[in-house]
């Protein structure tokens, strides 16, 4: 989880000129589809708890919405760039397609640290940056929901702010929001559920039982938990999670070889996702460097926190023994470690196929919104798990066709229906 110089836009351009290639795609749909339809860039101002009047660099980008509303989250964080809300804006136009939802992609940021914000703060950001942009977004222009560092709460402020200003009520304009004020049940676990859904049909291609399998995790926010949570009542056991130690500004390996216990370890938890290191010590947990989690002689390792993790410098440390590679995180892995990680014939799951479930959710959630007609749990994660289930079979089938690694396959797909909407719609 370290900073570098790495520029995530460069691997998603590098990504989707490779699938061109393979789709032979006209000139004018790959200027269109290598870079954002549009991007805002502004200020927030924000009257500080101290008095004090702070900046901060807000941005949406709105990748593709030949296939609909553009969708996809905010992230607050401190290094975000806007090449990185780019490549993920990208990233989001080929996974509501790989998905089959009707929405198009866009990802926006704002450069910020909440872990030193207080909740007045944090609320006068969400509200700013809706005032800066709220002619260019909407229900039926772009939906944005949560992602790195924003929660269900922070949805709830900006709609509010959306809704003050356009004076009505529109649900429909913003995702991940909480249940009862317009949020869907079964949204907060839909990401890691959808992660396991998709290892769980993996693990059915290679022919193993679920409970005969290990797994390691980097991260322990929204996705890890609740991937964790699905993958323990499937049978397996997670030997290790790594995530971010804010007091210590590195990132820990918590291990223990008989399994973590996932309660024990959330009630050690900050809402952030970082793991008090004394108390895990004290109930018996290993803390190892936090690169472990790749090392660890697991069967699956599920990189669900930043992009950059699984690189050129570390990927030869992955064990012999790991069969799947799940990406809940978007863009994990560089181009490089892709390469090896083919040869090495490990069946990856490629973010926008493993972790399309949060958007897929949010597509529920924003149906049942705009119907003011709300479903009950097991109908929204049933649902869910028929889309998951569908899209991986599409993929894993294509793959074997066509003699392709699933991330080729997912994203042949996946542009290939986007290409297609804008060539329908008469754009290039
Ligand atoms: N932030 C999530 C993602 O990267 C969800 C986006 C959404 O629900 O719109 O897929």
């Amino acid at each position: 989880m370290k900073a570098t110089s790495y520029n995530p836009f460069e691997t998603a351009q590098k990504q989707f000129d490779r699938t061109a290639d393979l789709l032979q795609l006209n000139q004018a749909t790959r200027d269109l589809l290598r870079n954002p339809i549009r991007e805002y860039h502004f200020s927030i101002p924000v009257r500080m708890d101290n008095g004090k009047t702070k900046i901060f660099r807000g941005f949406r980008v709105q990748h593709n919405d030949a296939r609909g509303p553009s969708k996809g989250g905010i992230r607050f964080h401190p290094q975000e760039t806007i090449d990185t809300v780019r490549a993920l804006a990208m990233w989001m136009t080929w996974k509501t397609a790989v998905a089959e939802i009707p929405l198009g992609g866009g990802k926006g940021g704002v450069i910020c640290d909440p872990h030193n914000l207080s909740k007045n703060e944090q609320e006068q950001i969400c509200r700013g940056w809706v005032r800066q942009i709220v002619k260019n977004v909407g229900p039926y222009e772009d939906v944005p929901a949560p992602d790195v560092m924003t929660s269900a709460q922070h949805m709830l402020w900006m709609l509010d702010e959306y809704e003050t200003i356009v004076g009505e009520k529109r649900p429909g304009f913003i995702t991940g929001k909480p249940v009862g004020l317009g949020g869907s049940l079964g949204r907060k676990e839909a990401t890691g559920y959808g992660v396991m859904i998709t290892v769980r049909e993996a693990l059915k291609e290679l022919n193993i039982e679920p409970k005969n399998t290990s797994a390691s995790f980097q991260g322990f926010g929204n996705v890890a938990r609740y991937a964790i949570e699905l993958y323990q009542q499937m049978g397996g056991t997670v030997v290790c999670v790594s995530c971010w130690d804010q007091k210590d500004q590195t990132s820990y390996a918590y291990r223990k070889k008989e399994g973590i216990d996932l309660q024990e370890l959330l009630s050690i938890t900050d809402p952030f996702g970082g793991i008090d290191k004394a108390q895990a010590e004290a109930l018996g947990y290993e803390v190892l460097p936090g690169d472990a989690w790749l090392e660890q002689d697991v069967d699956i390792l599920v990189p669900a926190a930043l992009e950059n993790q699984i690189t050129q410098e570390n990927v030869n440390k992955v064990s012999g023994r790991v069969k799947i590679i799940a990406e809940g995180a978007n863009g994990p892995t560089t181009d490089e470690a892709d390469q090896y990680i083919n040869e090495r014939k490990i069946f990856i799951i490629p973010d926008l196929l493993a972790n399309a479930g949060g958007v897929t959710c949010s597509y529920f959630e924003q149906v049942q919104s705009n119907m003011n007609y709300f479903w009950e749990k097991d109908e929204v994660l049933g649902k869910l798990d028929v889309k998951m289930t569908s899209a991986f079979i599409s993929v894993s089938d294509f793959a074997k066709m066509n003699n392709l690694d699933m991330r080729s396959a997912a994203y042949v797909i996946s542009v290939d229906r986007v290409a297609q909407a804008c060539q329908d719609r008469g754009w290039v």
